[in-house]
């Protein structure tokens, strides 16, 4: 591989494209709408769904890269009919990736051995299984995840995404080793442990996301029954691409304080 070449695609990905490495598009007002004012504005994104849900309501909309996954948040309630529609979904698509899954201590299972960790390993495991990448959700302990990613043999292989990375510098070395992604959230900044940590990310594992869903906007902003005007969807997305460029911003002052 021409690896001048690869660094050149690289750099023209971090800064010159829009592109939101997580988006719950169906999750936002008008997703269809939303789809197709994004493609117009050529702005990229990985379109996330991770409830089952949202992953037939995803199967609806065009997108160009989507995961799908189980959220810790509702972990209790995955049964094995989720798991085995799961894969089904993941086999029909070979693009998409695996997630968002993990783990959070603001929901039930959180606990060392409980059901948010088992429910996580399974979708690292089918991650690493269909060589697919692996959108990860951490509120809560990352060395967790990371001792599970190094069990289920992540190395070199399908990478482990670091969503709304929010670690500090003993992750951002283990994500390393590991070929990690990390997406960086306006949110990854405020935490002073994790902006010092940004800085020995390479810039070639670093992405930009706005992790936009339902709560982006204002509730009957867009009401659902009003497919008339483009209008409000515009804003919308126009407050989107803002957001993303705020992040890149973000992350450009980061790394000349470097
Ligand atoms: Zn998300």
């Amino acid at each position: 591989m021409n690896t001048n070449l690869c660094k050149k695609k690289v750099i023209h990905v971090i800064f010159c494209t829009m592109h939101d490495f997580h988006l719950h598009l169906a999750r936002l007002p008008q997703p269809e709408q939303f789809a197709r004012i994004l493609a117009g504005r050529n702005y990229g994104y990985v379109a996330i769904a991770c409830e089952p849900w949202e992953w037939e309501k995803l199967r609806e909309i065009p997108y160009k890269c989507a995961a799908y996954g189980i959220h810790p948040m509702i972990a209790e309630s995955a049964t094995e009919a989720d798991f085995a529609r799961l894969r089904e979904i993941l086999i029909s698509d070979p693009n998409a990736q695996v997630g968002e899954a993990g783990l959070d201590r603001r929901y039930p299972g959180y606990e060392p051995g409980g059901v948010q960790e088992a429910v996580f390993r399974r979708q690292a495991e089918l991650a690493r299984e269909l060589g697919r990448d692996l959108q990860i959700h951490c509120v809560g302990d990352y060395m967790r995840i990371v001792k599970v990613l190094r069990e289920v043999g992540f190395k070199g292989g399908p990478r482990p995404v670091f969503h709304r990375f929010g670690g500090d510098l003993s992750v951002v070395r283990a994500g390393i080793e590991m070929g990690a992604i990390f997406s960086l959230h306006a949110d990854s900044f405020r935490k002073k442990s994790t902006a010092a940590a940004i800085k020995a990310i390479p810039p070639e594992s670093v992405r930009f996301e706005t992790d936009a869903d339902e709560t982006y906007c204002n509730p009957g902003t867009v009401p659902a029954d009003a497919p008339s005007t483009e209008t409000p969807v515009i804003e919308i997305a126009e407050a989107l691409i803002k957001d993303l460029g705020e992040v890149k911003k973000l992350y450009e002052l980061a790394i000349k304080g470097a």
